[in-house]
């Protein structure tokens, strides 16, 4: 494979909790020789414009991208939605809600901080996400920078982690409502980053089983074998393999953008999924 073929189809922008803007990461994706991009941000298509835009400049084609939460056997699942419709009423509905319950979830973070005597406030949280939309990232920023906490990581472990001191569990949307908003809006859904969670048959069948399109198979939490089995699940179900680094910033950094190789054929097979011809 080589690199002029290549994808990232998990970036995290400034939109949500990462740290660079759309057009800063399509440039590097640009000088990496990517063909191709997509910004994923959590929940909200607010970067989705930008980037077309430098994606059309600078000669990098953007399949649109958005990342929801769900919760199936109280686990933490994430599922993709690609080549979403930007201009779809209820797609943007559905994201206004998730972002008025991030905000709420903040708040409540916060409260705990509070409870603990250790100074954490919303303001502070709201500060650091700023266009961005909430999440513990930018609380774990926040400790960081206060030297509450030294880490990123340590962060999660001692206050944000589930079951942590202030581990607030988040609003999410049920998974047929993820898939079905983003079917709606034109666009196509992807299991992500399943890692050893693919092990698991009960799950497996009924993530795949409700309709997702693909599995993301290339990403920097994956095993070679993971990344294996979810390539069988693929073929054996008919469904797209799509991947990415999943680059937040370089404080959380487990990839470069463009470090993990997708084939551009991942592109190819998310369109024609998403414009009803078969994979
Ligand atoms: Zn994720
Ligand atoms: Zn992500």
């Amino acid at each position: 494979m080589n690199s002029i073929s290549s994808c990232d189809l998990h970036i995290h922008s400034c939109y949500s909790d990462g740290a660079m803007t759309p057009a800063a990461i399509v440039r590097t994706a640009a000088d990496a020789g990517l063909a191709a991009l997509s910004i994923t941000d959590h929940d909200t298509a607010a970067g989705q414009a930008e980037a077309i835009e430098a994606g059309k400049a600078l000669g990098v084609e953007i399949v649109t991208g958005i990342e929801f939460s769900v919760k199936e056997e109280e686990l933490d699942i994430h599922i993709l939605g690609y080549c979403v419709g930007l201009a779809d009423t209820r797609l943007s509905a559905v994201l206004e809600d998730l972002e008025r319950g991030r905000a709420a979830r903040a708040e409540k973070i916060a409260a705990k901080f509070h409870d603990l005597g250790l100074p954490v406030t919303f303001e502070e949280i709201m500060a650091d996400a700023g266009a961005g939309t909430v999440g513990r990232p930018h609380v774990a920023r926040v400790l960081m920078r206060k030297g509450i906490v030294a880490e990123f990581q340590e962060a999660f472990d001692r206050f944000l982690g589930y079951g942590a001191a202030c581990y607030v569990p988040k609003k999410v949307l049920p998974l047929e409502d993820v898939i079905s908003v983003v079917k709606g809006s034109g666009g196509v859904t992807v299991w992500a980053h399943p890692g050893a969670n693919i092990r698991k048959k009960k799950l497996r069948d009924r993530i795949f089983g409700s309709g997702v399109d693909g599995v993301e198979v290339w990403h920097p939490n994956h095993t070679e074998e993971i990344s294996r089995l979810a390539v069988r699940e693929a073929d054996r179900r008919g469904l797209v393999c799509t991947g990415g680094s999943d680059y937040h910033f370089d404080e959380a950094k487990k990839a470069a953008i463009g470090e993990i190789q997708v084939p551009y054929d991942s592109v190819t097979a998310l369109r024609s999924r998403a414009s009803g011809l078969s994979a």
